[in-house]
């Protein structure tokens, strides 16, 4: 048998069809029982092809119809009190989506990745209780195939961890119940079957923990491995190293650990220590949360490297974290460019990569096909650092000769350029780029992707939406306005499509929440610009109207945060790679008349590494990719950049490097409680806080929004405030947005009004 293991795997299926059951039921046009139907059978397919895989540790309860922790929540009974009176499909679809009465958990980042997890909600109330079902169905449905699986869990102090209390009190202070309940389950699981393996997953180990939590650790992994000794504990970790919980971890008896070697290389400097433990490392060489194929003589070197330390039978070969990650399959994409395919392996292939890694750690005897799949990967790595579609030697000419560009200028002398050029009032009204996207408008670009209608047609479509797009907001009284982005589909996928170094597949979906998939794109190669990507948009939006439209582009920051990056250089290269192109796109913009131009960071929080030690290396290439795009912008040339988020505390100083003329953000939420802090450092640039919220087709009425801007200015003075609402437009519906556009302008001229009382 080889020696291999599998944290977990996608499950939504090749086709989405968990997506397409769920969102039929939802819409109640199925029973629940054909969500169960299509959920078994994917689960069925997923554990033969493991199988089939030679997967030697297969997981089961790594499956759910909608988020892992709320299956956790419902295995321990955590359910908040507003949904007391549901029970079963009806009580769990509820804490995901809501209810009228009941409104829905909130929901969050996994770590690092896109992937998002229903937030727990404890309380004084909380009755914690064991609902063992899932856990045990699924282990006997996959018994049943004759697939003995290993067991996942969610890890206490990760589940907690991850948890908020309603009534502010330490998460952790419900330690002890949640460790009956998990003791209560072991003894369970342990009337199943012999030896069991049990999976607790413990990502939360790889942030910096107080030494209060990791003094959890040891009781609670003593009390979990002496339950049974037919159950053996595997905890694992991934996305970082674990070093601190991984010393503790060595010193309880638990069977195995599991750490990302990609990731979180550093775990290598526990292996001294692991090695005296005796215990078995699960060493997760490949990576599960990207798209590109392992190199296998890279793989070999690292394995040896762990191999002086752990011997053979206490070594298992796996993925640095779960496969969820990572699209399904490769097999449906006919339409990518064949030396970019060959570079990849999504979920279904990184599963034959752990198998052959396997066989080659463990020196055992290879067939004639899997000698040539390895010779094959040599070639495929060898030609990747050669390939002329990967490598552009001029791009990285260029880089390489750049000094870091500032932009000309001091702040203050190019804020007085611009106000004297574009002569906009104190309390200026702009909107964040997108309107409405109708479902004409989708047709009409899905016609065109279709070759259905002629490039003429489509233009003429769009342009036909632009023009009423201004119109609508030059009636509505908006003082700079924008082109609507009709063409854009999505902001990254836009300028993927038309940047050198990027590829799209069909299929390659991964599960964002729920139902919801994203598809991101792939950068593959070295990025450059052929063309200019945006400029006869926002000209044509200019030529129909006296006022200011501001050009609209998606940060290089963003753009990699939102795709999957190439593994064979450093991301800070890919981000500067992508900032170069943007900064042409800027310069012909400005060129073209456009000057006031937006570059949207809107995930360039979502780039925060997991340890606080390694931030400071982000955030300044981070910097200067966005830098880097906005340095030919000239003084007269106003650059805005917009981000999705109302925490800023922590990235303050960070945002004012930025050094953008005009910030705009999401505060809406939160009164000018968050604006505090810009007012705290002094912050001297343009700050557009959202007014409301685009997230809810509520319209806010005048007063109300004349209430925030009267907040806001007890914080910054109007000559330094711009209104606008907290994010792109285009998941609501016309009517709302023309009442609540309304609204704005009149809310604002009711407060100039005040002013001049
Ligand atoms: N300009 C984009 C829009 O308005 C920004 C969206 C975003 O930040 N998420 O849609
Ligand atoms: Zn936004």
């Amino acid at each position: 048998m080889s020696k291999n293991y599998l944290i977990g795997f996608p499950r939504i299926g090749e086709n989405r069809e968990l997506k397409r059951a769920l969102e039929s039921y939802w819409a109640n046009k199925t029973t629940y029982n054909d969500v169960l139907e299509v959920a078994s059978s994917l689960k069925e397919k997923h554990w033969k092809e493991q199988n089939a895989a030679g997967i030697c540790y297969i997981p089961s309860n790594d499956f759910s119809l909608y988020d892992n922790i709320l299956d956790t929540s419902i295995l321990l009974n955590v359910i908040p009190k507003r949904f007391e009176a549901l029970e079963n499909e009806e009580l769990y679809f509820a804490l995901a989506r809501g209810t009228k009465e009941a409104q829905a958990c909130e929901m969050t980042k996994w770590f690092n990745t896109n992937y998002h997890y229903i937030v727990p909600e404890l309380s004084k109330d909380t009755k914690f209780k064991l609902n063992s079902k899932k856990v045990v169905d699924e282990f006997k449905e996959a018994k049943a195939l004759g697939i003995k699986t290993k067991i996942n869990l969610t890890g206490i102090i990760t589940y907690l961890g991850l948890s908020k209390s309603v009534d502010n009190e330490d998460v952790y202070l419900n330690v002890n119940k949640v460790l009956d309940l998990y003791v209560e389950l072991l003894k369970e699981l342990d009337t199943l079957d012999d030896n069991l393996v049990i999976q607790f997953d413990e990502p939360i180990f790889v942030k910096d923990l107080d030494s209060k939590v990791l003094s959890l650790i040891k009781p609670i992994y003593d009390t979990l491995s002496k339950v049974s000794k037919n159950i053996k504990i595997v905890v694992s970790t991934y996305f970082e190293h674990s070093n601190e919980a991984s010393k503790i971890l060595l010193t309880t008896p638990i069977w195995a650990l599991s750490l990302d070697f990609i990731y979180g290389l550093t775990n290598l400097e526990i292996l001294e220590e692991f090695k005296a433990s005796n215990k078995v490392l699960i060493a997760g060489v490949i990576d599960g949360r990207n798209v590109f194929k392992s190199d296998f003589n890279e793989k070999v070197k690292l394995l040896n490297t762990i191999k002086t330390y752990i011997k053979e039978e206490n070594l298992l070969i796996s993925t640095s974290c779960s496969l969820l990650h990572v699209p399904y399959t490769l097999d449906l994409e006919d339409k990518l460019n064949s030396e970019v395919k060959e570079c990849l392996a999504f979920a279904r292939e990184k599963l034959n990569e752990i198998r052959l890694l396997s066989i080659i750690c463990f020196n055992k005897r290879l067939n004639q096909k899997d000698q040539e799949e390895i010779i094959k990967n040599k070639e495929i790595s060898e030609n990747r650092k050669k390939s002329s579609q990967i490598n552009n030697k001029d791009i990285q000419k260029e880089l390489d000769s750049l000094t870091l560009l500032e932009r000309v200028g001091a702040y203050e002398e190019r804020i007085k350029v611009q106000k004297a050029f574009f002569k906009y009032n104190d309390l200026a009204t702009t909107t964040i780029g997108s309107f409405p996207q109708t479902p004409e408008v989708r047709a009409s670009r899905l016609a065109y992707k279709r070759k259905e209608i002629s490039k003429e047609e489509y233009e003429n479509d769009m342009k036909q939406y632009i023009k009423d797009c201004i119109a609508f907001q030059e009636e509505v009284g908006l003082e700079i306005l924008v082109h609507g982005e009709p063409e854009r589909n999505d902001m990254v996928e836009y300028f993927g499509e038309q940047l050198d170094g990027f590829a799209f597949s069909q299929y390659a979906w991964v599960q964002s929440y729920g139902s919801r998939c994203v598809k991101p794109p792939l950068i593959y190669g070295d990025v450059s610009r052929p063309s200019a990507m945006t400029v006869s948009w926002s000209t044509y939006a200019q030529e129909q109207t006296q006022k200011i439209v501001k050009g609209m582009l998606t940060g290089p920051v963003t753009i990699l945060n939102w795709s999957f990056v190439r593994d064979d250089i450093p991301r800070s290269e890919v981000s500067k790679q992508i900032a170069l192109a943007l900064s042409y796109e800027v310069d012909d913009l400005q060129k073209a008349g456009i000057k006031m131009i937006q570059v949207d960071e809107a995930a360039f929080k979502e780039g925060y590494p997991l340890r606080v030690k390694n931030i400071k290396e982000y955030e300044s290439w981070a910097l200067e990719s966005f830098k880097l795009a906005v340095s030919k912008a000239q003084k007269d040339t106003q650059i805005h950049t917009h981000m999705c988020y109302s925490q800023f505390n922590d990235i303050i100083t960070t945002i004012e490097e930025m050094d953008a003329d005009v910030i705009t953000i999401e505060t809406s939420r939160s009164g000018n409680k968050l604006l505090q802090i810009f007012k705290e450092v002094g912050y001297k640039q343009e700050v557009g806080p959202g007014v409301y919220d685009i997230h809810s087709p509520r319209v806010p009425s005048v007063e109300e929004i004349v209430k925030q801007i009267n907040l806001l200015k007890e914080v910054l003075p109007v000559t330094q405030l711009w209104i606008n609402p907290d994010c792109g437009l285009k998941t609501r519906k016309w009517p709302e947005v023309k009442q609540s556009l309304k609204n704005l302008v009149q809310a604002v001229e009711i407060v100039r009004a005040q002013k001049s009382a």
